[in-house]
């Protein structure tokens, strides 16, 4: 479980501080998949790496796991527990084949190399990449790279992934390989933190965070958020497709339910009407 209390960061520069969070408070219980969606400078990745001490409170605390990520003594154990994927394959490729990169981390924990095989093995075959194995990434699509760097943090066998916009430089079937991945790391009972830009992905997690300047505006279910359409575009977001159009067709004059959020659903709906 995740607990973070009155968190505020602020950046120190020469040109002036910047506050990047401020007053944030929240719980995420053991196998939740939360997306976090926010305009461009909200703090989102500010967030993220709060999640494994690569950045720490400036005031407030956060506890993972019950670990005090503040606490220096608590750092690699923090990290034993949230593993991160980031936006650009490119910057967390490491290694000049691709099983070398999975073992990277695994090799910076001391762990016996038959050992280290064996979990590199099973993290390619999660990801359908054990064809892979002996590539260099640099032959890989931006997908496959991305599949590389989720089979990395599966191999170290976090409880907890964060995901800072893991799709925002790849093409549609890239962004579905990726998101299918962590649908199935869900299931298998990974905690979820999912940051994207994309609603229709946002729109998939158990439970939604709106970021604005630092703060977390809203936390609700994909449903409420984003049925919401009026104050979801007064705030600057898009929202899934279905949702936007069932709004469209109820200003038109169609009858329908308040609550539609998939292209189902408002089938569905539209059927009914006849
Ligand atoms: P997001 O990921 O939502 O786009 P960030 O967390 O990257 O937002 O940034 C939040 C705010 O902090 C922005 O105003 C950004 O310019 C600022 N910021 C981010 N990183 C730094 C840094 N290293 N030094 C100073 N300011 C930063
Ligand atoms: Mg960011």
């Amino acid at each position: 479980m995740i607990r973070v209390e009155n968190l505020r960061h602020v950046y120190k520069s020469s040109s002036g501080d910047k506050v990047a969070l401020d007053g944030i408070n929240f719980s995420i219980e053991a196998g939740e998949f939360v997306a976090i969606i926010g305009t461009n400078g909200s703090g989102k990745s500010t967030l993220a790496k709060h999640f494994n001490a690569l950045l720490l409170p400036t005031d407030g605390k956060i506890f993972i796991n019950g670990l005090d990520t503040s606490q220096e003594e608590n750092i690699w154990r923090v990290r034993e527990n949230v593993g991160m994927v980031f936006q650009n394959p490119d910057s967390e490729i490491v290694a000049a084949i691709v099983e070398d990169d999975v073992a990277f981390g695994l090799e910076n924990l001391g762990i016996e190399p038959k050992k280290i095989r064996e979990r590199v093995d099973l993290a390619l075959d999660a990801v359908n990449m054990t064809d892979y194995k002996k590539f260099a990434p640099s032959k890989l699509s931006g997908g496959q790279k991305q599949r590389i760097a989720i089979a990395g943090v599966i191999a170290m066998q976090t409880k907890i992934i964060v995901f800072d916009e893991p799709t925002a430089m790849l093409d549609p079937q890239g962004r579905r390989e990726v998101l299918d991945m962590v649908k199935r790391l869900h299931a298998q009972g990974k905690t979820i933190i999912y940051i994207t830009h994309f609603m229709e992905e946002a729109a998939q997690a158990q439970r939604v965070f709106v970021m604005e300047s630092g703060k977390i505006i809203r936390d609700g279910t994909p449903r409420e958020i984003f049925t919401d359409v009026k104050e979801m575009k007064r705030l600057g977001f898009n929202v899934p497709v279905a949702a936007e159009l069932a709004e469209r067709l109820r200003r038109k004059g169609f009858k329908l339910p308040k609550k539609i959020l998939t292209a189902e659903e408002l089938a569905e709906a539209l059927r009914k009407n006849g």
